[in-house]
């Protein structure tokens, strides 16, 4: 992996990649708190959850029909005698005592099954008259009956910590009582814009100036990548006014500066990041858009300094930032996985950097299709509200003809 150090370095996408990968596995925790339940969507589960009894607590009835003893079908049809019926949640000292040879029980799907009973048979292949009930389809033993403990025993694992909380596991943690669960602090992701020419969205822009986009969609990544953001506003092209803001962003779990970090001679970030004593990781990666993105650590906290170019910084949020957060928020290193897609129109680029590029995928079921968003490059944001992916090029590759399967990367 790459080692921290003084030197500028630029390393391929994946190994970039990787660098912060495996730093993200080094990143203190944040601390841990205790929410309501409904609450937790999205939150990284803190503590373990386990089975408060057996899953499911009874034999249960996965149909609804006629709980029998497989032995009883063995000549078909046949005739058996009902002698109750149980409905789900039925009074356990109610429920007949023994199904005997012969006999049957009507049940209802989420029922316990009664004893003697081995078998439920769906009541489509039933006709009941006068107290019996007759069978033309013969079970086997455990058709249609989830037994005691088959799912989870008592107190067995079920939720790990480090899962994000989504649907499923609410139901999860919903189905052992757990009213409330402990789950990782978001931590604070510190967000500063740089630039002479950046104004707050409020002002009225002087001709030359541009109104402050990176701020709000880096705000909208940090929370969807389970961060708080901490808005540190704008400030100039200017060693002090940068250092100051930067030393304030430090206090954080993470800090976010976007502009400043290309060739010019007004992009200072590196330079005072150097002067506040960072140790850099990487200080460009071999990709488009986002080549001059630097990650590093300084005073104790990583950065990363995304280009300026709204969609560069969006798509270097999304690479790099991404994992940092996950990991300072407790969740567990998570690879990046592309889905695949035909390609519908040929790409022609220059080889040499790994590209994701703005991408629409149309089509549905098997048939899903690919191409380039119009896009007039970097800055081009509209073009990236309107795409739905990235269309992800391959290095080695400087043309990829129509048809192929490509990578794709979810936006
Ligand atoms: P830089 O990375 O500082 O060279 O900036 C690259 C481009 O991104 C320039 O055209 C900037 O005006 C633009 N840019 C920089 N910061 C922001 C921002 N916060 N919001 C929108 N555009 C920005
Ligand atoms: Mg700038």
């Amino acid at each position: 992996m790459a080692e921290v150090s003084q030197r500028a370095s630029i390393l391929s996408f994946v190994e970039a990649r990787h660098a912060v990968e495996n730093h993200a596995t080094r990143v203190e925790r944040a601390g841990i708190e205790f929410v309501a339940l409904a609450e937790s969507q999205g939150r990284v589960l803190a503590k373990r959850i386990t089975a408060d009894r057996d899953y499911p607590p009874f034999h249960r009835a996965m149909r609804d029909g006629y709980a029998v003893r497989a032995a009883d079908l063995a000549q078909l049809p046949a005739t058996l005698e009902v002698i109750a019926e149980i409905k789900a949640g039925a009074d356990p000292d109610k429920l007949p005592k023994q199904i005997a040879a012969g006999q049957a029980a009507a049940i209802m799907t989420g029922a316990p099954a009664p004893a003697g009973s081995d078998a439920v048979v769906m009541v489509e292949y039933t006709c009941s008259e006068n107290g019996r009930v007759t069978i033309s389809r013969g079970v086997s033993r455990g058709d249609n009956i989830a037994p005691a403990g088959s799912e989870a025993r008592a107190n067995d694992l079920l939720l790990e910590p480090g899962i994000a909380i989504d649907y499923a596991a609410l139901a999860v943690a919903a189905s052992v009582g757990q009213e409330n669960v402990w789950v990782y602090r978001r931590p604070t992701i510190s967000i500063l814009s740089t630039g002479d020419e950046v104004v707050e969205l409020t002002a009225h822009p002087g001709p030359t100036q541009i109104r402050n986009s990176n701020s709000y969609s880096l705000a909208a990544q940090v929370r969807d990548a389970g961060g708080e953001p901490h808005m540190l506003g704008i400030v100039a092209d200017d060693a002090t006014a940068l250092r100051e803001r930067i030393v304030e962003g430090l206090a954080g779990d993470l800090l976010l500066i976007t502009g400043g970090v290309s060739m010019g001679k007004y992009d200072l970030v590196e330079q005072v990041l150097t002067e506040v004593g960072a140790e850099f990781i990487f200080t460009g990666a071999e990709i488009q858009p986002g080549r001059p993105v630097v990650f590093g650590r300084a005073k104790g906290t990583y950065f990363l300094g995304l280009p300026g170019n709204p969609v560069s910084t969006m798509v270097t949020f999304a690479l790099f930032a991404e994992p940092m957060i996950a990991a300072l928020g407790g969740g567990r290193p998570r690879p990046l996985r592309f889905l695949h897609a035909r390609l519908k129109s040929e790409v022609r680029v220059k080889a040499g950097l790994t590209r994701f590029l703005p991408g629409v995928i149309t089509g549905e079921f098997a048939h899903s299709e690919v191409e380039i968003a119009r896009w007039q490059g970097s800055g081009d944001i509209a073009s990236l509200a309107r795409a739905n992916c990235f269309l992800v090029v391959p290095p080695d590759r400087d043309h990829i003809p129509a048809g192929e399967w490509v990578a794709v990367m979810k936006k």
